[in-house]
């Protein structure tokens, strides 16, 4: 069987108890080597095959969960972060299917909740924004017109940018089309929960000097909107006295 596994953002212990099971457990291990942890390979038992599939095509990746599969061994394909973020399962899963090969799927922890982690921020602010958009800029791998990041950026949401770091000028011009302003709040995470992370808060204003001031180009995510440093915000309902919920009494009731 192949378990494809989320191995969270970096730090090794934020991957998932099941998933850290699952490496133990594992007859073959294929990782995504460029954003993997590789700490987290430390969990395979002896004997473990270990593959990197930074090096891989889809169809070497098939290959070996198909060779492992005639084996009756257990693989685990460790995507990083979240494997629904831009994880490329969908095609694996596919064609697992038409292989007959059974999968499962194990959650992991988004790179973008360990940003926000790095900067105890509430993407969900009461008052402020109650909405995350997740998106890229088009690049090499296009993105659909109508989810142009100018046109996300009408929204005013609180927003996190994947795989762009490396085109943050234009990050910023399209951020510029839309609600946002010279003056809404921004902030470059590197490398969240690793080591070497690196969190610098800016604005969209000055995002693209600020990537180029500390050498962020890759491995970071671009996170934007009011929720980062917003002083007005209301406080939640659920915790407040006067409301009731269906596990408390409101005062007012
Ligand atoms: N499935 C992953 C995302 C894979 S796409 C997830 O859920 O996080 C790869 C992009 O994710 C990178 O270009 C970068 O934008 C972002 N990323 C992944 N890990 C990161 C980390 N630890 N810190 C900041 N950004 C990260």
């Amino acid at each position: 069987m192949v378990h494809f596994v989320g191995a969270g953002p970096g730090a090794p212990d934020l991957i998932t108890m099941r998933g850290a099971d699952l490496l133990r457990r594992a007859d073959c291990i294929i990782y995504a080597g460029s954003l993997v942890n590789p700490a987290l390979l430390a969990l395979a038992r002896d004997g473990c095959t270990i593959y990197n599939s930074a090096e891989m095509t889809l169809e070497q990746v098939l290959e070996v969960l198909q060779e492992q599969e005639s084996q009756n061994h257990e693989t685990v394909r460790l995507h990083t972060g979240d494997a629904s973020i831009y994880g490329a399962i969908r095609e694996q899963m596919d064609a697992l299917d038409r292989m007959k090969i059974p999968y499962d799927d194990t959650p992991g922890v988004s790179s973008f909740c360990g940003a926000a982690a790095a900067l105890n921020a509430e993407y969900t602010l009461p008052g402020v924004s109650q909405t995350v958009i997740i998106t890229r800029l088009a690049g090499r791998t296009p993105v659909p017109p109508r989810e142009s990041l100018a046109e996300l950026a009408k929204h005013g949401a609180s927003m996190v940018v994947f795989l762009s770091a490396g085109l943050l000028p234009e990050v910023q011009k399209e951020l510029l089309r839309g609600a946002y302003t010279e003056n809404t709040p921004a902030a470059l995470v590197y490398k969240a929960t690793w080591p070497e992370e690196k969190v610098v808060r800016c604005t969209v204003g000055t995002l693209a000097q600020s990537g180029a001031l500390h050498g962020i180009r890759k491995t970071a995510l671009v996170l934007v909107g009011d929720f980062l440093q917003a002083t007005a915000y209301d406080r939640s309902k659920l915790y407040d006295p006067d409301f009731t919920t269906e596990y408390r009494k409101g005062n007012q009731a």
